[in-house]
């Protein structure tokens, strides 16, 4: 899959320089949070860089970096709060179908160590039979902050 988001790469190349965790900044929560969508000890982030419309980041209130370090009580909490992210953007993309997906590791293309299980809804192709140059080539149409609006007003 190929994905045209004017401002991801530019945002990629720059990340690495920055000391700080994105995910732990109150400044970038305030900004990209999905307050509806929050639980005990996930938050709900709209991805300010989407891979697809739609793309929203479950993301721990506690710095962790690996899977090995969330607790029982944060994998309930998740299980709470995927579900009801994933029944609301399907509501909203009029969708049954979704992505999900986790960069971990320091080779696994993600860009903050923080961990986050990105959620993506996959409505229906508008031309499945359609097989040209931009086959499989994605128009990231859907700013983070419509998202954002979108999902406080549904
Ligand atoms: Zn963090």
């Amino acid at each position: 899959m190929r994905i045209l988001e004017q401002n991801r790469s530019a945002y990629k190349r720059t990340y690495r320089q920055k000391d700080h965790c994105d995910f732990c900044d109150a400044k970038v929560i305030q900004d990209q949070q999905i307050k509806r969508l929050e639980g005990k000890f996930w938050r709900v982030l709209a991805c300010k860089y989407p891979y697809m419309n739609g793309n929203l980041m479950l993301v721990p209130k506690r710095h962790i970096t690996q899977m090995e370090k969330v607790t029982p009580g944060e994998w309930s909490d998740l299980q709470i709060v995927l579900l009801q992210t994933q029944k609301i953007l399907g509501r909203l993309f009029k969708t049954k179908s979704f992505n999900l997906a986790m960069n971990l590791g320091p080779f696994s293309g993600g860009t903050i160590p923080h961990l986050h299980l990105m959620i993506v809804p996959r409505p229906k192709k508008i031309n499945p039979a359609a097989f040209n140059v931009f086959h499989d080539f994605h128009l990231v149409q859907m700013s983070y902050k419509e998202l954002q609006n979108k999902l406080d007003n549904l």
